[in-house]
């Protein structure tokens, strides 16, 4: 634990993670048997509730989306008919349940990166994912529309700010690239370059990301940017089944150097899950993800969770 002092010196965080969710956001049953992503807010709040971090969550309501605000992102067409009878170019099935679920998803990853703007002071956080493969056009990868285009967008037309994603997911996340052409607001709002994604197996991956740190805290301070969205899918993870370039020490070493990057730059940050797919122990990608929590939870807000992640070699 930090001294008062250095407390002041660093920029502590509020003790409590201001948690964007509601029950509306995830499906019932199943939607896929190949992604769990649509019931991932779900079973993560419940998990986070089992392990301990309910005192340091603070939930927080908020409005779903409207078409509209699909449509900054998005053609009139694909966000009609996929509100309509569905679209399998997300590779999930379809049905009204699930639609409706998405109006959520996407709202609660824009009211968390709002909240780190408003209240610079707390660490924000949408429990959710299936945005960053999504074209203007069509779903991809098990991601129906491009939540983080629509919330930097929508947030540089409130406010007049631009953002960076720090994007620790498995995959590239298309996106924000896809979507340029689409609207020359887009790389205002995520100016080009601002779409971090590193690549390499441990050792080359962590260079990767310092790389990208030293290079966002440069944007930050010349004002470029003005805010930060860590998302750090659990399938970069090299058990996943897509997995990724990173072991356990690897991945929780990434958590570290974010965190404390935030906690010596004052960047407001706000987090998000991405993917993770394991089928063979889901519980691995929820511990991923609670271990990513109490690391922010430690370094940034000064609270001890007490929690230890549990990643089972893959069967
Ligand atoms: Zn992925």
């Amino acid at each position: 634990m930090l001294h008062h002092n250095e407390r002041e010196l660093y920029q502590m965080r509020s003790p409590k993670i201001l948690t964007f969710y509601r029950d509306e956001i995830c499906v019932k049953l199943g939607v896929s048997l190949t992604s769990r992503s649509p019931e991932k807010p779900k079973l993560m709040m419940k998990y986070l509730a089992e392990n301990g971090f309910t005192p340091y969550l603070d939930i927080q309501n908020f409005e779903p989306f409207t078409k509209e605000d699909f449509y900054l992102a998005h053609t009139k067409s694909y966000v009609d008919r996929f509100f309509l009878k569905g679209d399998d170019s997300n590779g999930l099935s379809w049905s009204k349940e699930f639609a409706e679920t998405v109006r959520y998803t996407n709202s609660s990853l824009y009211h968390a990166i709002r909240a780190s703007i408003d209240y610079p002071q707390s660490v924000t956080f949408s429990p959710t994912s299936g945005f960053h493969h999504a074209h203007p056009n069509s779903g991809g990868g098990f991601c129906t529309f491009s939540g983080q285009v629509i919330a930097s967008l929508k947030i540089y037309r409130e406010l007049g700010l631009s953002g960076a994603y720090l994007d620790l997911d498995g995959h590239f996340g298309n996106s924000i690239e896809d979507s340029r052409s689409f609207h020359t607001d887009v790389s205002k709002a995520i100016p080009v370059g601002c779409n971090f994604n590193p690549i390499g197996r441990d050792e080359s991956y962590l260079k990767d990301l310092k790389r990208c740190l030293v290079q966002i805290g440069k944007l930050y301070r010349e004002k470029k940017i003005h805010y930060l969205v860590f998302c750090h899918g659990a399938d970069s993870h090299e058990w996943d089944d897509l997995g990724g370039g990173c072991n356990t020490e690897t991945w929780f070493k990434c958590s570290e150097l974010v965190y404390l990057f935030a906690l010596q730059t004052g960047i407001p940050l706000s987090l998000s899950l991405f993917g993770g797919y394991r089928r063979d122990d889901y519980n691995s990608v929820l511990s991923l993800h609670a271990g990513d929590l109490s690391i922010c939870l430690k370094i940034l807000c000064g609270v001890n969770v007490g929690y230890t992640p549990i990643v089972k070699s893959r069967q």
